[in-house]
């Protein structure tokens, strides 16, 4: 039941244009029906193996978010049906989801991560890698990925002044980027913690998981 009822709460206080992925890592299947059945249809997930292992266990018309750190030899796993991967901040990343997507006659949807945090445990690009592999010739040959936007994490502090920095460091590299590819259009930003934050600076999609399932307990 309180699936259902964070779900419901959080939905009413979303501005239509953000869309939210229910980040379900580690939770069981029974947790991820629940909100399902509250209408749920976007759900993240971190771990290739586990998101697989979900997408055969639930309903088809789930659309599989790839939000964790990707290693690239399983990428192969997850390219039949996943509907985006948040994480790519490597161009040999982007070659071989081309690759896998290919296979599979799709056209496989990515986020560029740009690294936005103070951390060295976050990810991502820079915003001039970025730049520099949009306008890239070899970019414009893989014909089997899409980069539909950028996603960022910001640091884990109390520190909000810092926090808005960082998001709007990325909401900039987004609006710079886009005036060259006129085909992004997500900025994948916000979480439990700091996600009123993130929409506040631009945010058009974010990834909640503790604030809709509760506590994730990693020690089991
Ligand atoms: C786990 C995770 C989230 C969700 O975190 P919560 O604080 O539980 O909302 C969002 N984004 C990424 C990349 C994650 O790994």
């Amino acid at each position: 039941m309180p699936i259902k009822s964070n779900l419901t709460k959080i939905q009413s206080q979303l501005p239509s244009h953000v869309t939210l992925v229910a980040v379900s890592k580690t939770k069981p299947v029974n947790d991820l029906m629940e909100a399902y059945s509250s209408g749920q249809r976007i759900f993240g997930e971190n771990k290739i193996q586990e998101m697989v292992d979900k997408h055969q266990q639930m309903p088809k018309d789930i659309q599989w978010h790839m939000i964790g750190n990707v290693q690239r030899n399983k990428v192969k796993y997850m390219a039949s049906f996943v509907d985006l991967i948040h994480g790519v901040d490597s161009e040999k990343l982007l070659n071989e989801i081309n690759k896998q997507a290919e296979k599979h006659q799709r056209i496989i949807n990515c986020l560029l991560q740009i690294k936005i945090a103070q951390e060295d445990t976050k990810f991502g690009m820079t915003a001039e890698a970025a730049h520099t592999l949009l306008a890239s010739d070899h970019f414009k040959t893989l014909k089997n990925i899409a980069i539909v936007g950028l996603m960022g994490m910001a640091s884990f502090t109390e520190d909000t002044a810092q926090i808005r920095e960082e998001f709007t460091t990325l909401k900039n590299t987004f609006d710079s980027l886009k005036n060259t590819n006129p085909s992004l259009e997500i900025i994948s930003m916000g979480m439990s913690g700091d996600y009123p934050l993130a929409i506040e600076c631009g945010s058009t999609m974010v990834r909640l998981g503790s604030s809709i399932f509760g506590a994730r307990n990693y020690a089991i």
